[in-house]
């Protein structure tokens, strides 16, 4: 029998338990650790409320946690109830999936004022995440600014531009719901240091701001190089870029909020009396190899909420090498060292969809199977090690069973057009369990 441990129950932690269970059948036992109570790590608490389409993914997950070979522990935070050299001791290979959930830092004057927020923080604060509950962003000033051009970035302001009746269908958790029916902002600025044929935003997404209630997008048809330069650009990127030309070439509908893309514009400064007010940029331009460079003139987009969406790093962990340019763990092909790996973003750095992490949990499953065949014995302890160990430590895990009775528990408590109401907080998680 082989005992495996892949911490983190996200899209890459359960294709790589999915894998293992697949190829070990019976002769391995594994356990699948989360800190948070609940699973499913990205697709609850990263993808985008209104998008339920693509949550609907966690019902193939549900298979594999309801599989023989493997084990939901939930509410066991590695580094805190567990540490990585206990896992190693109990576990013939740990798998670190624990995905890229830290705000990459400005690194611009301003950056820690009242009303800068990183997205990871906003999104965990609109999606339910426990860390997040109680972020307050604020929401009373006419101007918002997001920073980046990539898909968290749209996600953002496209909540932001949301009407309540919008939200219809989706799982929005209550308290920003409220909040963002209250919200007093008008203008959301896209602020991106390069041009539109360097967007990250991909198409089917980019087009839903062109459908809003009472958003519009607001796009410079001067930001654009020529028309036959689009030709050079590889499919995908060519929608997006359509989709941008087409918003620049609508008249203005008179909307109550607009959505402006602001292209080349490097933020500089955040500045603000106590709270941000406003963010100082420098205009770029292209060089020769698409980089942004500044031109030395700068200008002022005036915002009290300002949201940084420039990707993601992976939080380290005490004793596991780590690559800091690339904000994911030092790994040869997702193997850090014996018996230790990693999968998803912890792996590649926070890019990809979804799906790009089954290929990677099945590559780095097939490369423990080489090292470990199934059928052989570690006589490692496994389940009932860290049982022992959590049991002594007074740590209260949580098992699928007890996530099937907290989903009834939302799904009870959801408003008449929402397929559930999540639960926030440790308390609200561990009373429905009557703990
Ligand atoms: P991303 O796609 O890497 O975009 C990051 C953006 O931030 C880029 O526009 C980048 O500009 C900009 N940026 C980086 N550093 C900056 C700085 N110092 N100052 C100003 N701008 C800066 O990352 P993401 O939006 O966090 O998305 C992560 C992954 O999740 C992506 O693969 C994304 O497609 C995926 N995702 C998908 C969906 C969906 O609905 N399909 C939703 C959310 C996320 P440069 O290009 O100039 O570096």
């Amino acid at each position: 029998m082989r005992q495996f441990a892949v911490i983190g129950s996200g899209p890459a932690g359960f294709y790589t338990a999915e894998a293992l269970a697949k190829s070990y059948g019976d002769t391995a036992r594994i356990d699948l650790i989360d800190a948070l109570p609940v699973p499913y790590g990205l697709i609850r608490f990263g993808v985008a409320p209104d998008h339920q389409s693509i949550k609907a993914v966690s019902r193939r997950y549900d298979q594999v946690a309801e599989g023989e070979a493997v084990r939901f522990v939930g509410n066991v935070r590695v580094g805190e109830n567990v540490s990585i050299a206990e896992l190693g001791e109990l576990y013939d290979a740990v798998i670190l999936a624990t995905g890229a959930p830290n705000d990459r830092k400005l690194g611009i004057p301003g950056e820690e004022l009242p009303g800068v927020i990183g997205s990871a923080a906003f999104v965990g604060w609109y999606n339910g995440h426990p860390d997040f509950a109680d972020l307050d962003p604020p929401l009373d000033g006419e101007a918002a600014a997001v920073i980046g051009n990539g898909n968290v970035a749209l996600d953002v302001a496209r909540i932001l531009s949301k009407t309540r009746k919008e939200f219809a269908g989706s799982d929005i958790v209550g308290h920003a719901l409220d909040a963002l029916d209250m919200s007093a902002i008008r203008t959301i600025s896209f602020v991106g240091r390069r041009g539109p044929h360097q967007i990250a935003m991909t198409p089917k997404e980019l087009g839903e701001l062109g459908h809003l209630e009472a958003a519009e997008p607001v796009v410079d048809v001067a930001d654009f190089p020529p028309l036959e330069a689009d030709a050079a650009l590889e499919p995908g990127q060519r929608k997006s870029i359509t989709h941008l030309r087409d918003f620049a070439a609508r008249d203005p509908a008179g909307k109550a909020k607009r959505i402006v893309f602001d292209f080349f514009a490097r933020p500089v400064a955040i500045e603000g009396d106590g709270r941000a007010e406003r963010l100082v940029v420098e205009r770029t331009a292209l060089d020769g190899a698409g980089q942004s460079v500044g031109t030395g003139e700068t200008y002022v987009i005036p915002a009290n909420l300002i949201i940084s969406s420039i990707g993601y790093a992976t939080p380290p962990i005490a004793g596991v090498p780590y690559d800091d340019r690339g904000g994911k763990f030092a790994n040869d092909g997702g193997r850090i060292g014996d018996g230790l790996y990693c999968v998803g973003w912890a792996r590649r750095g926070p890019s990809g969809t979804i799906g790009t992490n089954r290929p990677d949990g099945y590559e780095v499953a097939a490369q423990i199977a080489g090292a470990m065949p199934p059928g052989s014995d570690g006589g490692k302890a496994g389940a009932a090690g860290l049982d022992a160990l959590l049991g002594e430590r007074r740590a209260r895990p949580t098992s699928f069973a007890d996530w099937r009775t907290i989903e009834a528990a939302e799904t009870a408590a959801a408003r008449p057009d929402a397929p559930r109401e999540k639960l926030v907080r440790h308390e609200d998680w561990l009373k429905v369990l009557g703990r």
